[in-house]
Formats: structure tokens, sequence, C-alpha cells
């Protein structure tokens, strides 16, 4: 039998439902939570790790370090992970996870639920069963289970806060469906690493937090930027509209910004608001524009991979030494099936 660690980080699957909402209850659900589906052992020999005990919306990149060091320490004892962790920011661990690991060769799966696992009609025991069968497999991504669906974990993003169905890969087809049988779709798989066959992965946990995601709207008052001392800064976001279009007209202008941001020597890239396709910053002039001026376009990345595959290659950048225009060029590779 396979041998899976299961992770708790908290989120709405450990929390308990009172008459104004959930709550967390760490003395009640921290380890004890997987104990309420005791069919859980007949699929895999499960031990827990209670790392911490988090609504999601308060992490931030010290759990994604710890969590990377956890399965650095515990990899060779285990055949796969599952993380037990909040719906709000899933999509930001589990990318930040996938840059974190070099050569990964088991599953990291992550799951919660929309509902806890002690409420009525609760989705967290369909979630934990799945997630617990497919660590058992042979994938060796990062990934979110959620739903009956498989996906890989820097390609996903929360799209719906009531509904169960609650995460979509918008530009990636899914890594498996779970119905009355498991179907691997494996033709989009990540490769099992080869060259590692023998040393195992390679773990290298730091994310800088110096970056800023700025989204624009119609009569964005520009001058709101000026306030902006981006001497603390290494890069900024921009959630620009549809291809990567923005306003470059009078006062509206974020040229001059664009500009202030290649002056700082800020790494600035163009992201879309639109979920779908990818970002083309030659289809329009303001593109263009911002081209020229050297902005990097997210391509078809979600705003959660784009955000911590910054924050990793900044501070990975830091302690190698690497210049701005290396870490450019690795943000526009795929470095772990993030982006086309
Ligand atoms: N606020 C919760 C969290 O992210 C939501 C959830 O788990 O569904 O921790």
């Amino acid at each position: 039998m396979k041998k899976i660690l299961l992770i708790q980080t908290g989120g709405t699957i450990a929390m308990q439902a009172q008459l104004d909402g959930v709550v967390l209850d760490p003395d009640r659900w921290s380890n004890q939570l997987y104990k309420q589906i005791p069919s859980l052992n007949k699929i895999a020999d499960i031990n827990v790790e209670p790392l911490f005990f988090e609504d999601s919306s308060d992490l931030h990149s010290y759990h994604w370090d710890s969590l990377l060091n956890l399965i650095q320490h515990k990899y060779t004892q285990y055949d796969g992970f599952v993380i037990l962790h909040g719906t709000d920011t899933m999509a930001y661990t589990a990318s930040a996870l996938s840059f974190g690991i070099d050569g990964l060769d088991k599953p990291v799966i992550l799951t919660g639920s929309q509902v806890p696992l002690s409420g009525i009609r609760s989705d967290a025991q369909r979630n934990l069963i799945n997630s617990v069968e497919i660590a058992t497999s042979d994938l060796t991504e990062v990934a979110i289970c959620f739903n009956d669906h498989v996906y890989r974990g820097n390609r996903a993003t929360k799209m719906s806060v009531g509904d169960f169905d609650a995460f979509a890969t918008p530009n990636y087809p899914t890594l498996a469906d779970i119905g009355l049988d498991i179907d691997f779709h494996r033709k989009n798989w990540l490769n099992a690493p080869t060259n590692c066959l023998n040393n195992g992965p390679s773990f290298h946990s730091g994310f800088s937090g110096d970056i800023l995601v700025l989204t624009i709207y119609p009569g964005f008052q520009n001058n709101q930027l000026d306030s902006i001392s981006l001497k603390d800064i290494d890069a900024i976001i921009i959630r620009a509209y549809g291809s990567g279009n923005f306003p470059i007209k009078g006062e509206y202008s974020w040229i001059p910004f664009l500009h202030r941001c290649k002056d700082n020597n800020l790494i600035t890239v163009i992201t879309s608001q639109a979920n779908y396709d990818a970002v083309n910053l030659k289809n329009y002039s303001a593109g263009r524009t911002a081209l020229d001026i050297g902005v990097l376009s997210s391509g078809d990345m979600t705003l959660e991979a784009s955000v911590t595959k910054i924050m990793w290659l900044i501070s990975a950048h830091q302690d190698n030494h690497e210049s701005n225009l290396q870490i450019a060029k690795k943000f526009q590779e795929s470095l772990r099936g993030e982006r086309s």
C-alpha cells in the first residue's frame, strides 16, 4: 500500500459551521479531520502532519517555504503528498510549490472544500478521497484536485465562490477527470523527470515580497501612482485589459509610469484581466509601445502563476546574483508547464 502524507494547513474544509458562518477550530480538527473518513485507510497508508491551521487568506510566502521544507524533509518517506488548504489562495500556493520544486517525481495534491467536512452536503469527503487516490498515482506534478477534476496547480484559478466546481484551468486541459473510473489524461501531464532519477528533486524556497500588482480600470487617476516609492519594489505586475491593452492618451496614459518603472530598473509585467487566452503585446499600439520600453508579457499564465513566479525568480536571482535580463528570460519561458 502506498504511503501518503496528509498535510493540514486549515481552510474551510477544517472549519466548524456555526449559525453565523464558519470558524477555524484547531483543537478539534487539526489532526482529527481525516479520521472522520475511515475509508481513506483502504486507499493508502496515511500519516497526518498538522503544519499550520489558517484561513488561507492569511497565508504568505513564509507558509509556502514551510510547506516546501516539510515536503523536502519527508520526501523519501512517502509516495505522495496531499495538502488540505483553503480555496481562496490555493492556486497561489500550488503555483509557488511548483516553482519551488525542480524535478518533482511524485504527486503533490492540494485540496479543500466549499463546505466544512462537518457540514451537511459537504464536498470535503469526496475531494479528500479523490485527492488521496490521485496521490497514489504516477502523476509527477503539483496539482489541485477539486470537484472530480485534477488541474495543473500553476494553471489553476479559483472561479467560483459558491459552486462546488470552484476551480478551472482556463488555458490548459485537465490532468484527470473522476467519474465511475478515473480518466487520467496522460498526454496533458508533464514528463516525469529523467535527469535526476537518482538524486531526486531539488527544492528552492524563498519568495520576494517586494512586488506590486496594479489593476487598471477606466478613469484610473494616474497621479495616484506618483506616491508609490518605486525604489523599494523589484517588480510590478499590471493587470491590463484584453490582450494587454491600456490607456495611452492624455492624463490617463500609463506610458509615463512605464518609463518611470524602467528608469527605476523594475521588472514590469503586463497580464490580462481576462482569464482565457494569452496576452499579445504586438496586437495594439499600447502593447507595442510597452514592448519598446521593455515590458514583459505574462502570455497565458494565470495571475497566481505570474505573481509567484516573479516572487520566486527575484528571490533566486538575489541568491545567484542574476541580472534582470536573466529573470526576464526565465519569466518568459515555461519552467513547470505554467505557460504555453
Ligand atoms: N476562506 C477560506 C480559505 O481560503 C475559503 C475556503 O477554504 O473555501 O481558507
